[in-house]
């Protein structure tokens, strides 16, 4: 794989502009893709260095060219194409609208509709997410006013990623934090799918905020257990209604300054906190009229907003098929933070925590100290089928996600 073949790159050094090996990932049907390739680098005054070196085959039956190349230097784990950056602008990715992608300028606030440069693709880890919804990128301004071309983008700090089909599919890149909405009542409370996002976001290492919407129509004391375990679980969590106004200058305060992606089930009430938190916003909600309890799927395609107080949302719609990305049954206990102190009693190391004698997790539920809504998630999530992918004899798995 594309990975494989650069490790040789990771935590390397490079000056800009140094020779570095790349495995040029081909298309096996499209040779006179390839060439054009050449083309187009040379066409923006980068230099192949060498013709190519070497073809190899992966396992997954990819087809590899291996080259030197000259315009190109590895940053972490990703390569960077080295560009001019006084003939380039700066901005965010804010959308998608079919192809085209949307570029915000960061000193203009100008929106470019962008197209990428294709050398880019061949040098992108994973040609599924060669640019994504919230990437820094350098662009160029090209053709029409506000047409530009994408030159390079910037290695990405805090994704959310979902799989699909087998595949890491990111919705959204360099986010502090998530803010999970559920709603406490229309559509029901669904608890289970809070974990699974709170698994992900603990997996990637960002800060969750959970917010209980809807709050109004629930009965307060009833949903506490539910709040203790996820404050319990190490998150910030705000019950809020828009009706009643409860937690909507706490949400303003958390968000402020701040990147974060917003998600949640279609109705649970996003866009219209998102509006209460910030008016300037004008978001389009479900009339309560139009709203059922079906479903009706309000939520677009996941779009930046910028907020007036600063920092920017971005709504990361559709967790039909959410897949937690990269993990297997057996991994679900290391991202339930809450339990690790209580792991050093399990008797046995690879320790379950589902019928085994002596677990230190059992334990702590019967005396108290560990949630029991928690702990029941817990062993759900271990049985469900969001693992399937990893079979893919046992079918497209986790489509019972959104109701
Ligand atoms: P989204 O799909 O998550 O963005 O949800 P919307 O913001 O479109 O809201 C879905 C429906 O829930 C709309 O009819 C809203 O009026 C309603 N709603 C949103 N927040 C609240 C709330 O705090 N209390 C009540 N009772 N209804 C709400």
């Amino acid at each position: 794989m594309a990975d494989k073949g650069r490790k040789h790159h990771r935590g390397s050094h490079h000056r800009q502009g140094d020779k570095v090996r790349v495995d040029l990932r081909r298309n096996r049907q499209s040779r006179a893709r390839s060439q054009n390739l050449t083309h187009q680098m040379l066409d923006n005054e980068d230099t192949a260095a060498d013709t190519p070196q070497s073809e190899r085959v992966t396992a997954r039956g990819d087809l590899f060219r291996r080259r030197t190349m000259v315009g190109v230097r590895a940053e972490g784990d990703q390569l960077l194409r080295v560009v001019d950056e006084s003939t380039c602008r700066r901005g965010r990715v804010v959308s998608f609208i079919g192809l085209t992608i949307q570029v915000r300028c960061d000193s203009t606030g100008e929106e470019f509709a962008c197209s990428v440069r294709g050398i880019l693709r061949s040098l992108a880890r994973d040609a599924r997410n060669v640019v994504v919804t919230g990437d820094c990128v350098l662009f160029r301004q090209e053709g029409d006013a506000c047409q530009g071309v994408i030159e390079r983008v910037e290695p990405r700090h805090g994704i959310l990623s979902r799989g699909s089909q087998g595949r890491e599919h990111i919705l959204v890149a360099n986010i502090d934090q998530v803010l999970i909405v559920a709603s406490a009542a229309d559509p029901e409370f669904r608890p289970q799918l809070v974990d699974r996002y709170l698994i992900c976001a603990e997996e990637r290492g960002i800060l969750p905020i959970v917010c209980v919407s809807k709050i109004d129509l629930a009965d307060l004391r009833s949903m506490l257990p539910n709040l203790r375990a996820f404050a319990r679980a190490g998150c910030v969590v705000v019950p809020a209604s828009i009706r009643t106004g409860q937690g909507i200058s706490r949400l303003r305060h958390l968000l402020a300054g701040r990147q974060t992606a917003v998600s949640g089930q279609s109705g649970v009430g996003k866009s219209s906190l998102l509006n209460a938190i910030d008016p300037a916003l004008g978001l389009a909600t479900a009339d309560v009229s139009g709203w059922t309890h079906k479903g009706t799927h309000t939520t677009r395609r996941a779009r930046l907003v910028n907020l007036s107080m600063g920092g920017w949302v971005c709504d990361t719609p559709g967790i039909r098929q959410f897949e937690l990305w990269n993990l297997t049954g057996d991994d679900v206990g290391g991202y339930f933070p809450e339990f690790r102190p209580f792991l050093r009693y399990c008797r046995f190391p690879n320790c379950a925590h589902s019928h085994e004698e002596s677990c230190g997790i059992r334990q702590a539920v019967s005396s108290g100290l560990l949630s029991e809504v928690r702990y029941a998630s817990y062993l759900r999530l271990r049985e469900e089928d969001i693992w399937a992918w990893k079979n893919p004899a046992r079918g497209q798995p986790g489509s019972r996600d959104e109701s």
